[in-house]
């Protein structure tokens, strides 16, 4: 396949997207496949809705500098606020890096990977995004299991279906195969420490100095889509 542009790789450009609202914008292909899936699901009575769709890079620059300067909390797995202060740079990295992306590599950038949830089976609650959710007990456990018996058909996979050491286990977050594993596989170190050494971000220094681990742990580590 021709190369596809570090702009479009990084959510620089919105060219390569459908829009579908205000809010939500994805990759024409993964869109497609996403409203048949949605239209299957509707049969079975589950309203498969959009949390989360295409984030650009500058909102993720947002979210991991507002981390990184304590302006937004980091939290560990067990959901308890990481105290940032007193950690070294690499672990304060590491921390922020656990539930978010390090701006540039956020699979949300393509257009193919999306977090979807189940507004009627909230009720009067609001949507937390946390595992137990979509776990035994949790008000999207029904939708769970409906991904995992159709979401396949459709294309899509759970990247982050468990924990391998990099980011955290995320029921939520589909990723459209077909479209996602060609992005994936040229979003390379080489490209992408390009783009780093042009910006002006916390952490940059700790950043360059680890990107090898970064990429292995964070961003190439995710599963497999089962043919
Ligand atoms: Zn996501």
């Amino acid at each position: 396949m021709p190369d596809i542009s570090i702009e479009i790789l990084c959510g620089q450009t919105t060219q390569h997207l459908s829009a579908i609202d205000q809010r939500h914008a994805m990759h024409p292909e993964a869109l497609a496949a996403y409203q048949n899936m949605q239209a299957a699901a509707e049969k079975d009575g589950i309203d498969l809705a959009l949390a989360s769709s295409f984030r650009d890079f500058s909102r993720q620059l947002a979210i991991f500098s507002g981390k990184a300067n304590g302006n937004i909390a980091v939290k560990d797995q067990a959901n308890q606020v990481v105290p940032l202060s007193e950690l070294s740079d690499w672990q304060k990295l590491q921390a922020i890096l656990l539930f978010s992306a390090l701006p540039g590599t956020s699979r949300h950038h393509w257009g193919t990977d999306i977090d979807v949830y189940q507004p009627s089976a909230l009720g009067q609650n609001q949507l937390q995004l946390e595992p137990w959710e979509y776990q035994k007990g949790g008000p999207f456990v029904q939708l769970s299991e409906w991904l995992g018996d159709n979401s396949k058909s459709f294309g899509f996979y759970l990247p982050y279906d468990q924990y391998r050491g990099g980011v955290a286990e995320e029921p939520w977050h589909l990723s459209y195969y077909p479209v996602s594993e060609q992005y994936q596989a040229q979003l390379t170190i080489e490209r992408y420490i390009k783009v780093i050494q042009e910006l002006h971000l916390p952490l940059k220094k700790t950043i360059v100095s680890h990107i090898e681990e970064i990429f292995q742990r964070y961003v190439t580590n995710v599963g497999r889509f089962e043919h």
